[in-house]
């Protein structure tokens, strides 16, 4: 039995896979995002039931933090406060009895898109998920690509000693496009934007983020995910990209994801196969 995870900001989804492709029992339960102890415990008590007696052969699994070198344990996050600087990787493995494979959870969605999704087929993959912040991954084929510091595309600048972003920088294409900035700078949630005015202008700054994403990364295919693009036009973003991105004359396609709240689940049992 192969197990894998999905740990956001406010749930977890858990899963078991008997062949290691397919997904087999999901379960989904709230994050004690301030409280480690409380966390592993309830992934372990899932897993344990989930697995109802039979031997857990590996582990692989995403969380919405920032890891070292090793991935191993968690340096920062904006979502889980109470995982950082624990020994996440140690207490799981000796939990679960099994090695555990983690990465960032945004890496994680993408590799599954990238695998089993909307980038089936493509050799590179730039995945962007345009939610309450941006995140991203660049996949080649079929590996998330190697870094350094990991990637985040959403902390490019695309307005000179433009509004605060909350990482401290300014200018930053999530504080333009991200719904917590749409809520901030419209005064009202992202999904309850009607004005068509406001949403082009965020869709032009979209295309802004996603021609410099572009010209770095040279994809074949840009997938774009997250809550905010159920507002936003594919139709109009490929328009304005167009007129920004003169370089490239057959731009890559820009494709929505596929796999919604599971690409994370897919991602791990992608890693998996890997390791
Ligand atoms: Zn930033």
């Amino acid at each position: 039995m192969y197990l894998v995870f999905d740990i956001g900001g406010t749930n977890m989804r858990i899963a078991t896979s008997s062949d290691g492709k397919t997904l087999k029992e999901t379960r989904i339960v709230p994050t004690p995002a301030d409280d480690f102890e409380q966390g592993i415990k309830l992934l372990t008590q899932t897993a344990n039931e989930l697995c109802a007696g039979e031997k857990i052969e590996a582990v692989s699994g995403g969380i919405a933090v920032v890891f070292n070198k090793d991935k191993s344990i968690a340096t920062h996050t904006s979502h889980l406060h109470g995982w950082v600087n624990k020994p996440l990787k140690e207490t799981l493995q000796s939990n679960l009895n099994s090695p555990v494979h983690l990465e960032n959870d945004t890496a994680m969605a993408g590799l599954g898109e990238a695998t089993s999704g909307a980038g089936i087929g493509k050799s590179i993959v730039a995945y962007l998920t345009i939610s309450t912040g941006i995140g991203g991954v660049r996949v080649v084929d079929q590996k998330i690509d190697k870094n350094s510091l990991g990637f985040e595309p959403g902390h490019q600048i695309i307005v000179i000693d433009g509004v605060l972003c909350h990482c401290g920088g300014k200018g930053h294409f999530e504080a333009y496009v991200g719904g917590y900035y749409l809520g901030r700078d419209y005064h009202q949630k992202g999904q309850d934007i009607t004005d068509q005015a406001i949403w082009d202008k965020v869709t032009k700054y979209l295309a802004i983020g996603l021609n410099n994403t572009i010209v770095h990364w040279s994809p074949d295919v840009v997938i774009l995910g997250g809550a905010v693009m159920k507002s936003i036009s594919l139709d109009k973003v490929k328009s304005y990209l167009k007129d920004v991105l003169t370089i490239f004359p057959n731009p890559p396609d820009i494709v929505p994801a596929k796999l919604g709240d599971l690409a994370g689940l897919y991602g791990a049992l992608q890693l998996l196969s890997q390791n």
